[in-house]
């Protein structure tokens, strides 16, 4: 049985870049829908049982694959996340990201221009190969860089329904505005772990 992870702040907490009404619909009808429709899937299949970052590794397609990638990807997603303010990463992840890109700012803008052009809905990740090493990725439709060996750090949904309310179509200003939530603190702790 695959549960319904629980936001670790309040509805309203990420406004004005993710609004209560948005957070409502993603997280208690979105991601919800995916969790029932997964818990439907999985009786008398091979992966019940299974948790679902297992799920997605072992499945490669159809909608076990599909309803267990958006969850996973919620999941880290909706966790990675504070009220706004200022923030930027420390220890290890910033000396990474300098020695890669050479500043903050040089990385974010790869990374936004990565979300910008991802064609229809997906995702853009952060992850971390086994040397250490950092790697941005797209992933189409409910991809997750744990597939191909990564460890997926950071990520920002693309898909319509994450800003639609609050955007509209402007996918890039979202994407620029979604820095000013992310708790660095949990990053770190993923790139450390
Ligand atoms: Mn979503």
């Amino acid at each position: 049985m695959i549960t319904l992870i629980d936001l670790p702040y309040a509805p309203d907490a990420l406004e004005p870049v993710i609004s209560a009404q948005t957070l409502s619909f993603h997280h208690g009808k979105h991601l919800q829908a995916y969790v029932d429709n997964l818990n439907k899937l999985l009786p008398d299949s091979l992966f019940e049982g299974l948790p679902v970052e297992k799920i997605v590794a072992r499945s490669s397609a159809g909608p076990v694959y599909n309803n267990a990638g958006q969850i996973l990807n919620h999941n880290l997603y909706f966790t990675q996340f504070k009220a706004p303010g200022e923030g930027a990463p420390a220890g290890a992840l910033a000396a990474q990201i300098d020695k890669q890109w050479g500043s903050l700012e040089a990385f974010q803008a790869e990374f936004e221009a990565q979300g910008v052009g991802l064609f229809g809905s997906g995702w853009v990740w952060l992850s971390k190969a086994e040397d250490g090493s950092l790697v941005i990725t797209q992933e189409a439709g409910a991809g997750n860089p744990v597939t191909k060996g990564l460890k997926p750090l950071l990520t920002f949904d693309v898909w319509e329904h994450a800003y639609y309310l609050d955007y509209q179509n402007r996918r890039a200003a979202h994407l620029h505005a979604l820095w000013s939530i992310v708790d660095w603190r949990v990053i770190e702790e993923r790139y450390d772990r």
